[in-house]
């Protein structure tokens, strides 16, 4: 395993620094730009592109440590330089890729998925990026380095990772979260994973300021996307994605976007495999944002010629609800690499999205609904072939966001009218009333 390496490197190919990985470092030193962790490709090069498939499906959900989750199913390609008995790992990845025939039937199109990344430990895709991250923190403590803590800013799901991972193995956690704006279940999992949690009177961004603050001169390690490890876990997706295709390309792929780095990572995966020969062709990527927090959309109707953050407002996507996402230059070099779009999402048509997708089989979360209601908006817009093979990843669990889908069947989500809700009918224990309220239902 030794001989495969990776290292960070600047992401302005110009500068051309590069740092060891078990360095505590988020942006180079030299020019100040993001980092990205870079592969020794011509090591990986000696494997043929069969060979690496080979790999990769014996190892998939099997048993032997850690290989059976996705993720460190392939090491090689995502971080090497971890020993395997220091590897913190819940078995992430291989989650189910759902055919959604029936919603696709219903808007004439026979070829749509969704890629269900919620379906994990802690229900959101989080949990592949931050094993490699807590991971790698692992290594390094056993290498004798002080690492006090982890720490992140977080709209929940991050929170949530960060938590568990580290409760996994026994190094501090702490969270900061934007007071009242995560869902119940996002705050009750670091609170019930042992972390420290910071609740403060801001919104993401003004958290994310103060824990890169905290964490640069307090020697803290940042769990941040902008801490590309996690980046080298979510890339899996792609590969994962591919994988369950039996090694075909979709056509299109849509991802809900808010501080940009999963679909950064999303892009990645797929240029490794190309350059490793596995796959001959990329898919087009769509990002869909929020309406009420949406900088990528603005800048791509401007052909990206310029990127401006901006103050987000409150979003039933809270996860998203970032201004100033902190991979922007990263995914706008993605996105123009595989022709990709940006759309945007309303808060009513994000809710009224998840709600008649749910009604073919699923349970879909708040920025799932916002990938999807693009996907409808640019079905709309005759963009997609009706035989285009697309995939939409869902973002996290349904479940995490109970009050979002309770208040929709309600019709309590402030200004959204409920197209599809479905309230619970209020009835006497009596035989006449409920076969009256079923016949009436049914339609008999
Ligand atoms: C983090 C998160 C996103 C956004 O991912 P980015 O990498 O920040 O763009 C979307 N959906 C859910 C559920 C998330 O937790
Ligand atoms: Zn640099």
């Amino acid at each position: 395993m030794s001989n495969y390496r990776a290292w960070f490197s600047c992401i302005d190919e110009n500068c051309g620094e590069t740092y060891p990985l078990n360095e505590i470092i988020y942006r180079c030193r030299k020019c100040g730009n993001l980092l990205e962790v870079t592969h020794d490709i011509d090591t990986l090069k000696e494997k043929s592109a069969q060979e690496w498939k080979d790999i990769f499906d014996n190892r998939y959900r099997r048993q032997s440590w850690p290989y059976g989750s996705s993720v460190w199913g392939k090491k090689e390609w995502v971080c090497p330089y971890v020993e395997d008995n220091n590897i913190v790992s819940m078995y992430e990845g291989a989650t189910n890729l759902f055919w959604a025939e029936r919603f696709g039937r219903q808007i004439g199109m026979e070829d749509i998925w969704i890629k269900m990344c919620g379906n994990s430990h802690t229900g959101s895709f989080k949990d592949l990026g931050m094993t490699v991250l807590v991971s790698v923190v692992n290594q390094m403590k056993s290498e004798g380095k002080d690492v006090p803590a982890v720490a992140c800013a977080s709209t929940g799901d991050t929170s949530a990772a960060l938590a568990a991972y580290c409760a996994s193995a026994g190094i501090p956690a702490i969270v900061f979260l934007p007071k009242d704006k995560v869902s119940i279940a996002q705050l009750v999992q670091p609170i019930s994973n042992g972390a420290l949690v910071l609740s403060l009177d801001t919104d993401f961004d003004g958290c994310m300021e103060m824990v890169q603050r905290v964490c640069t001169e307090n020697n803290i390690y940042l769990a941040n996307s902008i801490n590309s490890l996690r980046i080298e876990g979510q890339k899996t997706i792609s590969i994962e994605l591919c994988q369950q295709f039996d090694w075909e390309v979709p056509d299109w792929i849509i991802i809900p976007g808010g501080n940009l780095g999963n679909i950064s990572a999303l892009g990645k995966g797929f240029l490794v495999m190309k350059e490793l020969g596995l796959i001959d062709k990329l898919p087009r990527l769509v990002c869909a944002q929020a309406e009420h927090a949406n900088p990528l959309y603005l800048s791509y109707l401007k052909n990206f010629e310029e990127f401006h953050p901006v103050k987000a407002k409150t979003t039933l996507a809270n996860a998203i609800q970032i201004g100033n996402p902190v991979s922007v230059n990263k995914a706008i070099r993605i996105l123009k690499e595989f022709d990709g779009i940006v759309e945007q999402a309303s808060e009513v048509e994000l809710s009224n999205a998840c709600a008649l997708v749910d009604r073919t089989g699923t349970f879909n979360c708040p920025h799932t609904g916002v990938a999807l209601a693009a996907f409808l908006k640019l079905q709309e817009r005759k963009i997609f072939k009706p035989s285009d093979r697309i995939v939409i990843i869902s973002t996290a669990h349904g479940l995490k966001f109970v009050e979002f889908k309770i208040g929709y069947h309600k019709g309590e989500l402030e200004g959204v009218f409920s197209k599809y809700a479905n309230k619970p009918v209020e009835l006497p224990a009596d035989y006449g009333a409920v076969t009256d309220a079923i016949f009436k239902a049914i339609g008999h």
